[in-house]
């Protein structure tokens, strides 16, 4: 680990538009830096700052930046309206994790992309223009949606795709003053430029995400692992889905997994709006979900996954 000087902001004043690296829980940045993949020469801690409450905001939720995942999940109001979100914070990790990790920087985290993580492979998210080893190496986790010559890394996090799928605002706060960011246009995809994940400025800091007012339909975090607990997600699918008179009226779904960013595709959602819940009109939603995917190799298996995964969770969320 390189060394770095270490200090804590007392209000958000000191931490908007601070040079230094932000660090929060710390249970992405602190392993990073033990593998030098990350070497900031400074870091605020952003624990003492106001960001750790969940308040009524419109109709719907505001979730401070520090409330940790644990918090979240087990809030009775995110519970109750928006489970969804509690089943997709409790997908991840590990009780200990969760009881650090917080809202911000689960958002933040970082590919779990191993070339990314290893300095002795080529990588342009870690060091941009040197290639990318995971195309022709070992991509079994890979992305098969969005990807480009420059990297094919997946966002590894479960949070950041519920809130896709709930339509869930970033509130950032930055040298320029406030902004808000839908969740599903804050991560990025690679495109020339795998070194970006997200369309955070210098010196701005998430300071809350909101969540709007509960829609009606039943809600799905359904994720699949190599293992049933403490594994990241090979495929993920968010739902919110109601019927109506033996027809779909509303679908929100977001995929995990898939993208360098959790992906939404509102046409998935147009093929199913208006339709019987039945395994044809399933199909048809996967075909459209699946029509550019590309598998590496490793991540073929992917595509076939996708498609079962989204059968399954349509079935079960309209079924009577
Ligand atoms: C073994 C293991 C298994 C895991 N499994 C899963 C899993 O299955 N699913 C899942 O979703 N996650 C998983 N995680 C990831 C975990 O959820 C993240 O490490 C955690 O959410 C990061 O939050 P943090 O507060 O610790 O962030 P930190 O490590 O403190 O920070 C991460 C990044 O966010 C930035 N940051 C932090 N707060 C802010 C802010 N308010 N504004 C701007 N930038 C900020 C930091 O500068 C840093 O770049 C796992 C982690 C580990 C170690």
């Amino acid at each position: 680990m390189r060394e770095f000087t270490y200090s804590r902001a007392g209000d958000l004043g000191e931490a908007v538009g601070a040079r230094a690296r932000l660090i929060a829980g710390g249970t992405n940045l602190l392993d990073l830096m033990k593998l030098e993949v990350e070497t900031p020469e400074a870091l605020l801690d952003i624990n003492r700052l106001d960001l750790a409450r969940i308040e009524p905001h419109e109709g719907g939720l505001r979730i401070g930046a520090l409330v940790t995942n644990s918090d979240c999940a087990a809030d009775a109001r995110v519970r109750r309206d928006w489970p969804l979100l509690s089943r997709a914070i409790l997908s991840g990790a590990s009780p200990q994790l969760r009881n650090k990790a917080t809202t911000g920087g689960n958002l933040c985290q970082r590919t779990r992309c191993p070339y990314f993580a290893r300095l002795s492979a080529r990588c342009n998210k870690r060091e941009p223009g040197s290639g990318c080893d995971a195309i022709g190496g070992v991509n079994r986790n890979h992305a098969i949606l969005g990807t480009s010559d420059a990297c094919i890394a997946t966002y590894p996090g479960d949070m950041a795709v519920a809130l896709t799928a709930l339509d869930a605002t970033v509130e950032l706060d930055g040298p320029d003053g406030a902004r808000q960011v839908p969740v599903q246009e804050f991560h990025l995809l690679p495109g020339d430029d795998a070194a970006t994940d997200n369309v955070m400025r210098p010196g701005e800091i998430i300071t809350s995400v909101t969540l709007p007012a509960p829609r009606p339909g039943r809600q799905i975090y359904r994720k699949v692992r190599e293992r049933s607990s403490y594994a990241f997600a090979l495929v993920s699918v968010a739902a919110v889905v109601s019927v109506d008179r033996g027809l779909i009226a509303d679908a929100q779904l977001a995929f995990g997994g898939l993208a360098h960013k959790p992906w939404r595709d509102p046409n998935v959602e147009q093929s199913l709006i208006g339709q019987p819940p039945e395994p044809a009109t399933f199909r048809r939603a996967a075909d459209v979900l699946l029509r550019e995917a590309k598998g590496f190799g490793g991540n073929d298996f992917k595509i076939p996954l996708a498609r079962r995964t989204l059968a399954a969770v349509l079935n079960e969320a309209t079924r009577a």
